[in-house]
Parts: structure tokens; C-alpha cells; sequence
């Protein structure tokens, strides 16, 4: 893609404004679209925040800030996407939200821009299918915090064409990021593999084999994570690791993927981890 060729972000929440904040730094210019004024502001407000941190850790100069902010335009009017050579959809993950935002978006955009979901467990072939266009669908797989981490899974659906995929790829090289090819299946990659060990983490909590501090040091001093897995589960949310568990349960049919009864029990107390200030440990600032 080309500097000139506008990236429309749908979503503005915790990936959608990080994604736009990526792209504007990058030099694309950016429609960045939510449902409400009050969702946009709010996601404004962090990528304000935080290009403001990129600067005071010299990571940026106020002058590159300045204009990456500049180059994103907010907007509640999904129509304004028209123009856009992308689209990147960042909302809320359930399948009827996200199949209604890409049957929109296939009517809305131009025939030949790419549609492509930041969506964390589900189908890309699915998302397609409801599409004019499924070989201009796919799957780019951002990590949270976006401006920080440096993967992009990119998931190729069942009829992503070489041309789609070509394009998403260079993009992610364009914006910093380091691209990796998965093809679709429950939980891509990242989440098959990491779901399944948070779980396993949970369940040495709930048979009383050791304390979440315990298991979170092991996996720090021992295994040189950053954090331990149950910290890890905390931030992610308690609740967004329970729906991946039922994503794998559901995708691949093995009954190694149940989620932990201790999961399930917590995501019922309201205990979501950080957010809501408890998880498998208790959080002041939220
Ligand atoms: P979030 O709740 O912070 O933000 C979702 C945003 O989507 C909200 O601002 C909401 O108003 C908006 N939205 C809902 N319906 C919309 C619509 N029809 N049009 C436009 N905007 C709409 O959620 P999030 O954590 O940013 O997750 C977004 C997507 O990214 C999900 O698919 C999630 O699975 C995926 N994801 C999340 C993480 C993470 O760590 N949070 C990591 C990787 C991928």
C-alpha cells in the first residue's frame, strides 16, 4: 500500500485505537470508526496518551506525533469508509457483529479493497463467506499493547488469494511489524497454544498444587516469560480467556481444551482480572 491510501479502522476501542495509532505513525493516513461519539473520544484520548509517552521516551519527536495525530480522522458514519484500499476491523468479538460489519463493509467499499479482521478466534473463512469478496478477506492479528508488540498473525481463510495476502504481509513490514503466516483454524496459533497453558496454570491453582504466585514466578525466573501465566490471564481478562477456551473446545472437538472449572466459577463471581480490579490477584488503580 501506499501512503496516499487510506486505512479505515472499525473500532476504537483497546486494539482499534492502537491499530490507528500504528498506521498514522506509519504515515497512512486513517478513518478511524466506532458505533458513539463517546467510544471514538475515549479512543482518541489513549492514542493522544500514548504517542505523548513515545515522545517523552524519545521514541518519537512532538513534530512526528503531532502529525501522526493529525492523520486520523474519527467518524460514526460506517459509510465515510468508502474510499479506503482497507479496512481492519477491531470491534467487539462476537460472530453477529462482526458478520453484519463485513456484509456492510462488502457493500460500502470499492470492489477491489481488502477486508481484514483483528478478530482473536473467529473463522476467517466464516467472516468471508458473508462476503462478495472471500479471497479479499483476512485475518491480521494484532497484540495488545499494538504500538509496542511487534506480531501480526496473519490468517489466511479457506479462499484468501496470494494477492491479499501479499498486500497485508508488506503492510505489516510497512508498519513496523513483524509478520507471521498461520492458515484458519480455532485459535490460530498464538491462542491454541497460550489459552491452553493459562488453563493448565488455573487448574494447578484450582487441585491446590501451587499459589498464582508461585506458578507466575516459576514461569518467570524458570522459563524467562515477562510474566506468569495466571498475571498474564488477569490483564488479558478472565472472561476473554474463558470464551477462547470455548472457542477451542467448540473448533477442535478434543475435551483437553475444557476450560478449568476455577475459570468458569471466577468469570461468574465477576472476577475478570485487572479490569475489574480482581482477578487472581487484586488491583487498586483501575
Ligand atoms: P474493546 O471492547 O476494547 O473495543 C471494541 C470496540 O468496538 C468498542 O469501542 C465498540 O464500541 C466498538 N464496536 C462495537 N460494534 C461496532 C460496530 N458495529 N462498528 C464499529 N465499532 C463497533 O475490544 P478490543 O479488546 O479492542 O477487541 C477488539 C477485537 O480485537 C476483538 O475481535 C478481539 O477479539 C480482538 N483482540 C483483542 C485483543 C486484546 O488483548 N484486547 C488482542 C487481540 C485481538
Amino acid at each position: 500500500m501506499t501512503q496516499s491510501q487510506i486505512i479505515g479502522i472499525l473500532g476504537a476501542g483497546t486494539m482499534g485505537n492502537g491499530i490507528a495509532h500504528v498506521c498514522a505513525r506509519s504515515g497512512f493516513p486513517v478513518l478511524l470508526c466506532d458505533v458513539a461519539q463517546p467510544a471514538l473520544d475515549r479512543g482518541l484520548n489513549t492514542i493522544h496518551k500514548n504517542l505523548a509517552r513515545e515522545v517523552a521516551k524519545a521514541k518519537l519527536t512532538q513534530q512526528q506525533a503531532d502529525a501522526a495525530y493529525a492523520r486520523i480522522t474519527p467518524t460514526i458514519d460506517r459509510q465515510t469508509l468508502a474510499p479506503c484500499r482497507l479496512v481492519i476491523e477491531a470491534a467487539t468479538e462476537k460472530f453477529e457483529i462482526k458478520s453484519a460489519l463485513f456484509r456492510d463493509l462488502d457493500r460500502i467499499l470499492a470492489p477491489e479493497a481488502i477486508l481484514a479482521s483483528n478478530t482473536s478466534s473467529i473463522s476467517i473463512t466464516r467472516l468471508a463467506a458473508v462476503t462478495q469478496r472471500p479471497d479479499q478477506v483476512i485475518g491480521m492479528h494484532f497484540f495488545n499493547p499494538v504500538p509496542v508488540m511487534k506480531l501480526v498473525e496473519i490468517i489466511r481463510g479457506l479462499q484468501t488469494s496470494q494477492a491479499t495476502f501479499d498486500t497485508v504481509q508488506a503492510l505489516s513490514l510497512q508498519l513496523d511489524k513483524i509478520p507471521v503466516e498461520v492458515n484458519d483454524a480455532a485459535g490460530f496459533v498464538s491462542n491454541r497454544v497460550l489459552m491452553p497453558l493459562i488453563n493448565e496454570a488455573i487448574y494447578a491453582v484450582h487441585e491446590g498444587v501451587a499459589t498464582p504466585e508461585a506458578i507466575d514466578t516459576i514461569f518467570r525466573e524458570g522459563m524467562a516469560h515477562p510474566m506468569g501465566p495466571l498475571t498474564l490471564a488477569d490483564f488479558i481478562g478472565l472472561d476473554v480467556c474463558l470464551d477462547i477456551m470455548r472457542v477451542l473446545v467448540d473448533g477442535l472437538g478434543d475435551p483437553k481444551y475444557r476450560p478449568c472449572p476455577l475459570l468458569v466459577r471466577m468469570v461468574d463471581a465477576g472476577w475478570l482480572g485487572r479490569k475489574s480490579g480482581k482477578g487472581f490477584y487484586t488491583y487498586t488503580n483501575v
